[in-house]
């Protein structure tokens, strides 16, 4: 049996990957479990899993509401002898240091916080390459081209990311400005997160999956797309020099991509997914983006590509901006605003090492709430 940790055990993809190791009593035992701040569902998690080590949003400070697993800290967990996989479901930055320990061990990564990638693409890769790490795709996007690209590493023409357009597809442009963060969470497809719902609404999200998808298959990015498909049935496509098109498909379930990465390089079934039913669905449909409803997408993308320090403002800028949106205390239209001035402000000090990346993030961090307070 496979020795799991699961990082973020709590959030929507930790609660989605205990799922499907519950569907694989005999392939996985969870050695680790690391939690936010819902306690009393990290010690649910705890009492059913039986962990070794448990880490939680407080630390590892006062003896914890749980009466097994030792308490221990992210990174501690990411590097444990015992965790041969470790997924790593957090959101924002949390998720970067544990990744990079546990490539530096040369163990599997399932990454869904896509963010490590968007912060640290470089690094993260180039730990994997010199330490002999695998990084496991989990995002739905990431996942259709890793699976598209399954014995074809050669003769790649363009990739073709979809993106579901979010709530805000249909609404007049003169509109977005009102719009709630009530409405921006109610997302048409996905069942997700606060923090990528409203990236998916601003389409920052897609910006980022150009981003990691660049950085995991080693696309340039004159080869990515992007298009819109609102029924996130199709979760991406792969074009080849030949004009055969690869595309991968399934109902929007977040388990489907956990699965694949978690049981890789193999295909066992679980009946416990919701089978692709064409009839059911119907019509598969596709629409261009535009730039006008999309701003973030562009300033997200031109951070992504300017590289070194650049993604991290851009990651940085964005999650304050989601924050304070989800708040109330800025509206809908300003995120692309903040975003687009913190990045501006950005100068670069030499290469993007860890420490620079990390002091690039906190940096945007208090700029983009200074400036939100203007
Ligand atoms: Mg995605």
């Amino acid at each position: 049996m496979k020795g799991i940790a699961v990082l973020g055990s709590t959030g929507s993809i930790g609660r989605q990957t205990l799922d499907v190791v519950r569907a694989f009593p005999d392939e996985f035992r969870v050695v680790g479990l690391g939690g936010g701040s819902n306690l009393e569902l990290l010690s649910a998690q705890v009492r059913e899993f039986q962990p070794l080590f448990v880490s939680w949003a407080e630390g590892v400070q006062g003896p914890g509401p749980f009466t097994t697993g030792r308490l221990v800290t992210m990174e501690e967990m990411a590097q444990a002898p015992e965790v041969e996989l470790l997924v790593v479901a957090t959101t924002g930055k949390a998720g970067l240091i544990p990744t990079l320990l546990a490539l530096e061990r040369g163990k599997a990564v399932a990454l869904a916080n896509k963010e490590v990638i968007i912060m640290a693409g470089e690094l993260v890769t180039r730990y994997a390459r010199s330490y002999g790490g695998t990084i496991l795709p989990v995002d739905s996007e990431a996942s259709a081209i890793w699976q598209c690209l399954r014995g074809e590493d050669q003769g790649i023409s363009r990739v073709i990311l979809t993106a579901s357009g979010g709530p805000f597809r249909r609404v007049p442009l003169d509109d977005l400005k009102a719009v709630t963060p009530e409405e921006a969470l109610r997302h048409p497809t996905w069942q997700m997160g606060r923090k990528i719902t409203i990236d998916s609404a601003t389409l920052v999200n897609k910006a980022f999956e150009v981003i990691e998808v660049h950085w995991l298959f080693d696309i340039p990015w004159q080869k990515i797309e992007v298009i819109i498909h609102p029924q996130s049935i199709i979760h991406s496509m792969v074009e080849f020099v030949d004009g055969s098109v690869k595309a991968q498909l399934s109902p929007p379930d977040m388990r489907f991509p956990i699965q694949c990465a978690l049981l890789y390089p193999r295909r066992l079934p679980n009946d416990s997914l919701t089978r692709f039913d064409p009839l059911a669905i119907g019509a598969l449909t596709f629409e261009p983006l535009e730039p006008e409803r999309y701003p973030c997408f562009a300033i997200a993308l031109e951070a992504g590509k300017r590289g070194g320090t650049f993604p991290a403002v851009l990651n940085a800028a964005d999650e304050v901006a989601v924050e304070l949106f989800l708040e109330g205390r800025i509206g809908f239209t300003d995120i692309p605003e903040l975003m687009e001035r913190v990045v501006s402000e950005h100068r670069p000090s030499g290469e993007a090492t860890l420490e620079a990346i990390l002091a690039a993030d906190e940096w945007a961090r208090e700029r983009a709430r200074a400036l939100a307070r203007v």
